[in-house]
């Protein structure tokens, strides 16, 4: 089969069709499923107007891909960023396909993106652009069919415009349309922090194989946005040393730990982390590069490379971000023994959340956040030890592991149900 790649070696896609590839080969599947697995199932694109503040009118292109829809309804977040590519979009669909099976959630794969910069809109400007976007997407998304939540440069807000374009295109308020919405329309009690607790979750459950649960970690993370952000909280909250934060701009180091509270609150009065009061401020390439002991990047794909996979100090990466680590990094990684706890075990916390607002909205019945905590650690707990036992029982490592359990999942369903027609 052909697949057309339209970027680079830091492709996404690629990264996304080798690690399927990978985790086949190690498979006894029956080559038509394989293959029908590898696909896409829908790829949308729209070209679109939105009005400036200044009455001009732009147009932005934005996309939705259905990687795969055997187990349910697809599931996956919408992406804000100049960067944004159709191929992008395609691998983190396809990860989101994974990602569901692989903690038993009845959902299937999508992702969403508009190549925009958010940060250059005005509120209004990314009302119009979000509502504009949404009813462009009416055709292709249900609270049956396909339901988006945040990712890198949407968040609460965006998903509230995304549910009231929906609802007052069909008349009548629909809040399990979107997922990660604001409280008061429907949203969960913690699935903002679902994301990042989910990481640190998953570290622990790391930590504890290794016998290092009670030993001091120092900790470095990429990415201060929602992920980032919040796996550093509950980090320090928890009494990890966190020495290191980063966002797109550059990052903050002290090698005795950061006072994760005030950073936060530095954050959000300059909006910069730069020149926090007792760090050095140091570049994303230094960060990822520090003295550690588990480094969690959490910001994008394709950060950790084979030009510095080998520099990597860290003994344990769990990758809060979707795709951060290259083909050609992991197997340096492997090499040097660095023990990888995959995005879509990692940071699966979101869409398990995710999954319980869902619920939650159709039954029209809120649990307290406790419940929301309960079931979020049974759930990746499980998925994790389900994880660990295929790594052990085929010797490979974790995120082949991750991808053959999930890959199997939706490979029996699709058995189970049989090729249309
Ligand atoms: P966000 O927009 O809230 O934050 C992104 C962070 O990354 C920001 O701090 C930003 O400054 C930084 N960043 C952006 N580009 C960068 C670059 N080139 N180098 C270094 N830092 C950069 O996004 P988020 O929701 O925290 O998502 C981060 C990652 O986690 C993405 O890969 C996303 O797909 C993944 N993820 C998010 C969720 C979720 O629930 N939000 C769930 C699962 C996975």
């Amino acid at each position: 089969m052909v697949v057309s790649y339209t970027h680079d070696v830091a492709n996404a896609y690629q990264n996304a069709l080798a690690q399927y590839d990978r985790a086949v080969r190690k498979m006894n599947l029956d080559e038509n499923i394989a293959e029908y697995m590898r696909w896409p199932r829908r790829e949308f694109t729209v070209n679109f107007p939105v009005r400036r503040d200044d009455g001009r009118i732009e147009m932005f292109t934005g996309y939705r891909v259905h990687h795969n829809t055997v187990l349910g309804p697809s599931k996956g977040g919408i992406r804000y960023s100049t960067a944004v590519t159709l191929d992008e979009v395609r691998a983190l669909a396809m990860w989101m396909t994974w990602k569901c099976a692989l903690v038993n959630l009845p959902y299937g794969g999508a992702k969403g993106g508009v190549i925009v910069e958010p940060k250059g809109m005005s509120q209004a400007e990314l009302e119009r652009l979000t509502r504009r976007y949404t009813s462009e997407l009416i055709p292709l998304i249900s609270p049956q069919m396909d339901i988006p939540a945040p990712d890198m440069g949407t968040g609460p807000q965006t998903m509230a415009w995304i549910m009231d374009t929906y609802s007052m295109t069909v008349g009548y308020s629909v809040p399990a349309i979107v997922t990660g919405k604001p409280i008061n329309i429907g949203g969960s009690l913690g699935r903002n922090e679902a994301t990042g607790r989910g990481v640190i979750i998953c570290m622990i459950e790391a930590l504890k194989r290794q016998g290092l649960a009670n030993k001091p970690m120092k900790i470095a993370i990429q990415g201060f946005g929602n992920v980032g952000s919040n796996a550093a909280l509950y980090a320090y909250e928890l009494g990890f040393t966190v020495i290191a934060v980063s966002d797109v701009n550059g990052g903050i180091y002290n090698e005795n730990g950061l006072d994760i509270p005030a950073v936060l609150q530095h954050y959000k009065t300059n909006r910069k982390l730069e020149n926090f009061p007792g760090a050095d401020n140091i570049s994303n390439e230094e960060l990822l590069v520090l003295p550690c002991d588990v480094l969690l990047p959490s910001a994008m794909e394709n950060q950790i490379t084979e030009r510095n996979a080998g520099q990597v100090k860290a003994k344990m990466i769990v990758e809060g971000a979707n795709g951060p680590t290259t083909t050609e990094a992991d197997d340096i990684l492997n090499e040097r023994g660095v023990l990888i706890i995959p995005d879509i075990l990692a940071n699966a916390g979101g869409v398990i959340v995710s999954y319980f607002e869902w619920v939650q909205d159709i039954q029209s019945f809120f649990w307290d956040v406790e419940e929301v905590y309960r079931q979020l650690q049974r759930i990746l707990v499980k998925a994790y030890d389900n994880t660990a036992a295929m790594a052990e029982k085929h010797k490979v490592d974790m995120r082949t592991a991750a991808q053959m359990t999930a890959i199997q999942r939706v490979a029996d369903a699709l058995n189970t149900r049989g090729f249309y027609p």
